[in-house]
């Protein structure tokens, strides 16, 4: 029979006549859960204390919008650190890829914040203050405890935007915002407001949306796994033909599989699917069809794995491989990257500097005829303590090098501009150019030489 058009489904959100299907998912206990819950609340830990771990005085994670500074475990990246940000990123991107092939979307239903705040935090409130599904779905839209559910939904929304600030401007800056007034910080109070009401639509309304419509992770599945990796299936050969559990047929007339069609499996299903019709974009490894398929295998004392983590290949009775190509090309690029990645890291200078265009004439005539050529350094101190650093001139014929101060001193982790003249006689320049080789140094082992290009006059101006 076909079912009336507002029951018939293109999405497991989505009916066909384009109304939202709620979803309303049961919970089942079991082993899968308990681990997820581990797992997840040791997250939510970290979330909130990552910010507050120092490590060398630094905290462990903070991209630190105001001093263009990232800190990732007492490592400093900087904008000039383009090469080393490249290659953590890459790192991430080749881990993922990896992860992703051996372990499908583990990351989706044990890790992911969607995933974790969504089944641990906000929808457990949901149960509490509305009830079974069928008890929630009978509560007037403006019923006190729905009312009372949104205010604690935001009040912990707005907590957990406080937590998310902090990770782009440290917890110092933001304990000192929260007892300012907003007005003092309209720009963070903006963004704790923004994300806020962000989670609150999120958690409140868009859900499982997120997962099956708008998350490129999960659109991305399809390339990302092959019939070795990790999936939550079922047991195809030994669930079918379904047949209902009070229906006991005499064994021997017809065959029957372990499947009993109880649809317990669907109405834990946080996205709404049916595992039973094989492997879908929409599921995110989250194992809670595992839980109450084997609650009910339990039940009727058969043996448990009905659905399980399995592959495709185990599931067409196939046997599992470790090696292919995935898992050896991705262990192989990580390999290179991180190589190169903890090179560029151990070969980090204790300072960067860079020549500058400065601003005004670059070069003006002085009264005894010599040219000053205006040169503008950027010293950036990579080190955590305060340093003095002096210019002097390198192997650089006919040339005075004018400093405003003898040293230049960059607090730790700081940069600092360095205007500087070169004076030279007008014959030095050719074609109105000549270079000069600059020695820095900081008196404790650190010395660099930078060549700068002079500008001064033409033949003709001289
Ligand atoms: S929970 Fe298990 S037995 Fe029940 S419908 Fe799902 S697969 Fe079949
Ligand atoms: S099919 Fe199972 S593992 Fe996949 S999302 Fe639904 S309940 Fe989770």
């Amino acid at each position: 029979m076909t079912p009336p058009v507002h029951q018939a489904r293109v999405l497991s959100t989505l009916n066909a006549d384009g109304t939202r299907r709620w979803l309303r998912p049961k919970l089942a206990h079991g082993r899968f859960l308990t681990g997820r819950r581990i797992v997840g609340f040791a997250l939510i830990v970290l979330f909130v204390l990552l910010p507050r771990i120092r490590i060398g005085g630094r905290p462990a994670l903070l991209i630190d919008l105001i001093t263009r500074e990232i800190n990732v475990f007492g490592l400093v990246f900087r904008p000039s650190d383009g090469v080393v940000l490249m290659l953590f990123g890459l790192t991430v991107v080749l881990v993922v890829f990896l992860v992703t092939a051996l372990f499908g979307r583990v990351w989706c239903g044990w890790g992911c914040p969607q995933t974790v705040y969504l089944e641990l935090v906000f929808r457990p409130i949901e149960r509490w203050l509305e009830g079974t599904p069928s008890q929630a779905a009978r509560l007037p839209r403006f019923h006190p405890r729905k009312l009372a559910k949104l205010a604690i939904y935001a009040a912990i929304s707005f907590a957990l935007s406080n937590v998310f600030l902090a990770y782009f401007v440290g917890t110092d800056r933001l304990e000192q915002w929260v007892f300012d007034s907003p007005l003092d910080h309209l720009g963070g109070f903006s963004v704790v407001v923004g994300v806020a009401a962000l989670m609150m639509v999120d958690f409140a309304y868009f859900r499982e949306q997120m997962c099956i419509v708008a998350c490129p992770y999960g659109r991305l599945q399809s390339v990302l796994l092959d019939k070795q990796s990790l999936i939550v299936g079922y047991d195809e050969a030994r669930g079918e033909p379904r047949t209902k559990a009070k229906k006991s047929l005499p064994v021997l007339e017809e065959p029957r599989g372990d499947c009993v069609d109880c649809s317990a499996c669907v109405s834990v299903c946080p996205t709404g699917i049916d595992i039973r019709q094989g492997l879908q974009m929409e599921c995110i490894g989250c194992a809670q069809c595992i839980d109450a398929c084997d609650a009910v295998m339990d039940k009727l004392e058969r043996r448990r794995g009905l659905i399980g983590y399995t592959s495709q290949d185990r599931l067409a009775g196939k046997r599992g491989r470790l090696l292919r190509a995935r898992t050896v090309i991705y262990p192989a690029l990580l390999a290179l990257v991180v190589g190169l990645f903890v090179l560029s890291i151990g070969t980090k200078s204790a300072a960067e500097v860079f020549v500058q265009r400065a601003t005004g004439p670059s070069f003006v005539m002085l009264p005894d005829g010599r040219v000053a050529s205006q040169v503008l350094l950027k010293i950036e101190n990579e080190t955590d303590e305060l340093k003095n650093y002096t210019i002097t001139l390198a192997e650089t014929p006919n040339a005075t090098l004018r400093s405003p101060q003898p040293r230049w001193q960059v607090k730790a982790r700081k940069a600092s501009d360095v205007p500087l003249f070169v004076d030279s006689p007008p014959e030095a320049f050719v074609g109105g150019k000549r270079t000069a080789h600059l020695r820095i140094d900081d008196s404790e082992g650190f010395q660099k030489i930078v060549t700068v290009t002079l500008l001064g006059p033409e033949r003709g101006q001289r």
